[in-house]
C-alpha cells in the first residue's frame, strides 16, 4: 500500500514537473518572440498594419462628416470609382488650410478633412483653346440670335440646358443640337441643389436627364448645377448619374447685363488656355448678342481656338481646382 502510494507520488512528481518544463518552454519560447517582434519599420508586413489601419478608421470618421448633409444612407457611396479622379486632383490644396494642418497628429489630420469632390472649372492644357458655354433655362428670346452668331463665326459650344426649357421648346433644342453644339444638363428645377438631400438631388438630375433625351437625343456626360451652387453630394450623385459637374473659370455676368464693354473686358481679360466661361442665352441675358461677337472676335485676336467643352477636355487634364 505504502509502495504503491509512492510509486503513485513518484508518478505524480514527474508528471508535475514534466507539466512545468513544458509550460516554461512555452512561455520561455513566447518571451523570446515577444522580444523578437520587429519595430514597425524593419517589418513590411508590421508597417503594412500600421499605416492601413489608421487611415481605415479617419476614412470612416471622414465619412461621417460627409453624410451629415445628407438624411438617408447611402449605398453607394463607398462603391464608386475613385479612380474617376486622381487621389491628388479630388482633394484640391485649398481644401487642406496649412493652418489647420499645424501640430496636428496625422490620423487627427485625416480625419478633419471631409472628403472632397471638385467639379470641372477648367482644363489645364498648353493649348490656347478655350470653351464657350452657354446656361438656358429661361425664355426664347436670345437662343436663335445666339445661334446665329455662333453660326456666322463657326463657332461650336456647349449648351446646358435646364430639363423643363427643353421640354417646353423642344424645337429649339432641335435647333441647338442641329446646329452642331453640345448639350448638357443644367437639372431640373433650378434650386440651390446643395440644400436638398441626396434623393433630391437624383431626383432633379434624373428628370432633366430624361427631358433632354426625350428632346435632344442625346446629351453629353456634363452637368452644370443651377446657380453653379455643389457640394460633395451633388458632385457625388451627378457622377453616380453618369455626369461630371462641370462650373466655369471665367464668368461673362452677362446675367447681371452689365454693359457690353464691361463683359467683353472682362471675358478677355480672364479667360486663359482651357478656360470654360459661362455665358447665358436665356432671356434674363439681355445683352449677350451684342457682346458676343466682340467676345469671339478679341478670343481669337488673342489666338485662342473656340471649342466645345468635350473638345477642350481631350486636349488637357480636367482641373479640379476653383481658379476664380
Ligand atoms: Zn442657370
Amino acid at each position: 500500500m505504502l509502495i504503491v502510494t509512492r510509486r503513485r507520488l513518484l508518478l505524480a512528481l514527474a508528471f508535475v514537473v514534466c507539466v512545468a518544463v513544458g509550460m516554461g518552454f512555452v512561455l520561455g519560447r513566447r518571451t523570446e518572440q515577444g522580444l523578437k517582434q520587429p519595430l514597425a519599420h524593419e517589418s513590411e508586413e508590421a508597417a503594412g498594419k500600421t499605416v492601413t489601419d489608421e487611415p481605415h478608421e479617419a476614412k470612416r470618421v471622414a465619412d461621417d462628416i460627409d453624410t451629415k448633409r445628407v438624411a438617408t444612407p447611402d449605398p453607394l457611396r463607398d462603391q464608386r470609382a475613385p479612380d474617376l479622379i486622381p487621389a491628388d486632383k479630388a482633394v484640391p490644396d485649398e481644401a487642406v488650410p496649412d493652418e489647420a494642418l499645424i501640430d496636428e497628429p496625422v490620423a487627427e489630420m485625416i480625419a478633419i478633412v471631409p472628403k472632397v469632390k471638385m467639379p470641372i472649372f477648367y482644363v489645364e492644357t498648353k493649348e490656347p483653346a478655350v470653351a464657350l458655354t452657354f446656361d438656358i433655362s429661361w425664355g426664347q428670346q436670345q437662343v436663335l440670335g445666339v445661334l446665329q452668331i455662333l453660326r456666322e463665326k463657326n463657332v461650336k459650344s456647349t449648351f446646358f440646358l435646364s430639363g423643363p426649357w427643353a421640354k417646353r421648346y423642344p424645337h429649339l433644342v432641335q435647333e441647338i443640337s442641329g446646329a452642331g453644339h453640345e448639350i448638357g444638363s443644367h437639372g431640373d428645377a433650378h434650386v440651390d441643389l446643395s440644400r436638398y438631400s441626396r434623393d433630391e438631388v437624383a431626383e432633379n438630375i434624373s428628370t432633366a436627364h430624361q427631358d433632354l433625351l426625350d428632346s435632344a437625343g442625346r446629351v453629353a456626360p456634363y452637368f452644370r448645377p443651377p446657380n453653379g451652387d455643389y457640394d460633395d453630394v451633388v458632385v457625388d450623385t451627378a457622377r453616380s448619374l453618369g455626369y461630371e459637374t462641370v462650373i466655369w473659370a471665367v464668368d461673362s455676368l452677362d446675367w447681371k447685363n452689365p454693359g457690353v464693354d464691361f463683359m467683353v473686358d472682362r471675358v478677355l481679360g480672364r479667360t486663359f488656355a482651357g478656360a470654360i466661361v459661362l455665358m447665358h442665352a436665356s432671356d434674363s441675358s439681355q445683352q449677350i448678342q451684342d457682346a458676343l461677337p466682340l467676345i469671339i472676335d478679341g478670343l481669337r485676336d488673342k489666338g485662342f481656338r473656340l471649342v466645345s467643352l468635350s473638345e477642350l477636355t481631350r486636349l488637357g487634364t480636367p482641373a479640379r481646382r476653383d481658379p476664380r
